[in-house]
């Protein structure tokens, strides 16, 4: 009995429609309307030759959990579909993802180029590849398609970047910086964490490889650490056989891959909502005098707005702003809130708040920190599928002028 359903593959229908179904038949499985779970790390063959010829790639099947397991495997299927791509593999965490592909594609003397602005571990991985094992690593400000075609030669093995970036939302145009790469033979992977495929599909753009945290929006409650990654069949096979079953071990629970899937199921709903009170919650920021600026790609005052247009269905749910008085008032700010949650991570129903500096990219040296926009008075917000009037009220019962002069004031 296979878990994934190839007659199910219908190629017209919509993405809410395939988020729900693509890969899946009840009645392939005594009905069980949700896929079940195998929880199992081992599977048995039916003789030493069959064994032996799973083992030998002659026979595909099933045999560790660590390599592929079919509940996982639905989940691979499905973000494949979603995001446009032949094959998909699942981790147990977004950075399980970036390094399992890492591992699988470089080797000592490659040159990779990566966007100044990531998300903090990824660019501390990033920094211990050039220390330790003799990889070139030129991190240049993406934004900047000048810099970005002086960075890359023939040498330049992968292309990396976020976009939004983590955690100023500035956007990198995917198909320029792919045009350029492509011309030299380069790779490129897109962390796709803040858009999921529902708003953004990096491979139409060009892109060769677009990996997760799906610890965030793909499972969407807060409740599980997972990544996932997609791209090419055969590029995607020899990640599975390289870096996750070798490099990292970094296998996904079924357990948890059927908690991916549920979260899956409302994601256009949840991402619809997200966007839409994100985008209410950026208006009114912008308006308040206590704001020194907001970092949102919906707003037209939004340095990148055409391009936000131009490779974004909707602009998510994360807001990046400054308070007026620095760090100081912000960490006030982010003390007085009473529904908002002080807490790192994002995409989750909670509305969430932290301070990138100090929190989720406190991994940069600080020069290269200031260099990639993100200052101390940075406050990132992830907003929650809460009432929207609610946020605001919380928000505004902060940013009263009282806070702001104490905050001022030191
Ligand atoms: C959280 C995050 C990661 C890391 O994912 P984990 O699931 O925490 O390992 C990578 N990239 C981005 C953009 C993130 O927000």
């Amino acid at each position: 009995m296979k878990l994934i359903d190839k007659d199910n593959k219908k190629p017209t229908t919509g993405f809410a429609t395939d988020a729900i179904h693509w890969g899946y038949k009840p009645s392939s499985h005594q009905g069980a309307l949700n896929p079940p779970v195998y929880m199992t790390s081992t599977f048995a063959f039916e003789s030493a030759e069959q064994g032996a010829s799973i083992f030998g790639g002659e026979e595909k099947g099933y045999f560790y959990s660590r390599i592929s397991n079919p509940t996982v495997a639905l989940l691979e299927e499905r973000i494949a579909r979603l995001e446009g791509a032949e094959a998909g593999l699942a981790t147990s965490s977004g950075m399980g993802a970036i390094c399992s592909v890492f591992w699988s594609l470089i080797q000592h003397g490659d040159e990779l180029v990566v966007d100044q602005t990531l998300y903090g571990c990824t660019y501390a991985f990033f920094r211990t590849l050039v220390e330790k094992f003799g990889i070139k690593i030129l991190a240049v400000d993406m934004a900047d398609l000048k810099a970005v075609e002086e960075a890359i030669t023939p040498k330049t093995r992968l292309v990396f970047f976020e976009t939004p970036a983590n955690p100023t939302l500035r956007l990198v145009d995917i198909a320029a910086v792919s045009s350029l790469a492509h011309k030299h033979d380069a790779l490129v992977i897109v962390d796709n964490t803040f858009c999921t495929p529902y708003l953004q599909r990096p491979l139409e753009f060009g892109a060769d490889v677009i990996v997760h945290s799906a610890t965030k929006y793909l499972g969407g409650h807060g409740d599980l650490i997972a990544g996932l990654a997609v791209g090419g069949a055969e590029m995607i096979e020899h990640v599975r056989l390289s870096g996750l079953k070798d490099l990292t071990g970094a296998a996904l629970s079924p357990f948890d891959a059927s908690q991916i899937l549920r979260g899956i199921k409302t994601l256009e709903i949840r991402m619809d909502r997200h966007s839409q009170s994100a985008a209410t919650v950026a208006r009114y920021l912008d308006s308040h005098s206590a704001i020194e600026a907001v970092y949102y790609p919906g707003l037209e005052s939004f340095p990148q707005h055409e391009l936000a247009k131009r490779q974004m269905s909707q602009f998510g749910g994360l807001i990046a702003f400054e308070v007026k008085g620095g760090i100081v008032a912000g960490r006030a700010l982010m003390n007085s809130l009473k529904l908002a949650t002080l807490a790192v991570s994002l995409g989750d129903a909670e509305t969430l708040i932290q301070h990138p500096a100090s929190m989720t990219h406190a991994p940069y040296e600080e020069e290269v920190r200031q260099a990639a926009g993100i200052t101390d008075g940075l406050v990132r917000l992830s907003i929650g599928l809460e009432c929207v009037d609610d946020i605001i009220a919380d928000l505004d019962q902060a940013l009263t002028q009282e806070y702001v002069e104490l905050a001022q004031a030191g």
